[in-house]
């Protein structure tokens, strides 16, 4: 079935909660802090917090990891990682990205230099990886977990008919900021994002920003390719 998509504000980065009875699912764990957020919805939609049997990590930065370890205690979900970034999170080092705009590039070059672990996870042990896609269908769910490299090496988002929750592939910040302001690799990125608009998603959830239809996007697409293409 399809499961209700709610998108809930933990600190500054959106974690995703699929509403599906006794096989919930969780993407993303938030900016580390308030655990209390995550009680008040799991009851606001009738769940135990046992009700949520898995969580998805997008990818392992910290804005995105933080209270992994209070609600896999909480929940006792299993916990999927990609593949690339299950070491990061379990030593709790993921390396801070590239910028890939003039400001982004500074803070980066600060960052490395003055806080090298400032993108990093607490340390965790995932229950299980994906190379591949992942069906969500042992969750009684229409949907896949979907390979989408760029922002890190291990990032991947959720497709649940045409909506797509996105993690850090798209943003959706300050009216214009679409593509990541930070990237390990930009121009996979925007491979990616052709393989996306190929398969037809019509709808994103960033995990920074509010849903936006994919338009806006490709708009976006066209501008970061010729970008990148002078770069070189
Ligand atoms: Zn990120
Ligand atoms: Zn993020």
């Amino acid at each position: 079935m399809t499961p209700k998509i709610i998108s809930v504000k933990i600190g500054y980065s959106n974690s995703i909660l699929l509403v599906n009875g006794a096989n919930s699912i969780l993407i993303d764990t938030g900016v580390k802090g308030d655990l209390q957020q995550f009680k008040t919805l799991f009851n606001k939609y009738n769940l135990k917090p046992t009700d949520v049997k898995l969580i998805i990590l997008t990818h392992t930065h910290n804005d995105h990891t933080g209270n992994l370890i209070e609600l896999v205690q909480l929940t006792r979900a299993k916990v999927l990682v990609h593949k690339n970034e299950f070491e990061n999170l379990k030593t709790g080092f993921t390396p801070i990205p590239s910028g890939t705009r003039f400001y982004t590039k500074v803070v980066v070059f600060l960052g490395r230099n003055l806080k090298p672990r400032h993108a990093s996870p607490e340390p965790f042990i995932a229950d299980f990886t994906n190379i591949a896609n992942y069906s969500l269908s042992d969750y009684g769910i229409s949907g896949e977990v979907i390979h989408t490299f760029g922002h890190t090496a291990g990032s991947q988002s959720v497709l649940i008919g045409k909506t797509l929750i996105a993690g850090d592939t798209f943003f959706n910040i300050r009216e214009k900021i679409i593509f990541p302001p930070f990237a390990n690799n930009p121009q996979q990125v925007l491979k990616t994002w052709a393989v996306l608009f190929g398969m037809g998603i019509e709808e994103i959830i960033p995990a920074h920003g509010k849903k936006f239809r994919v338009e806006k996007a490709v708009t976006e697409f066209e501008k970061w390719n010729k970008k990148l293409k002078i770069r070189g």
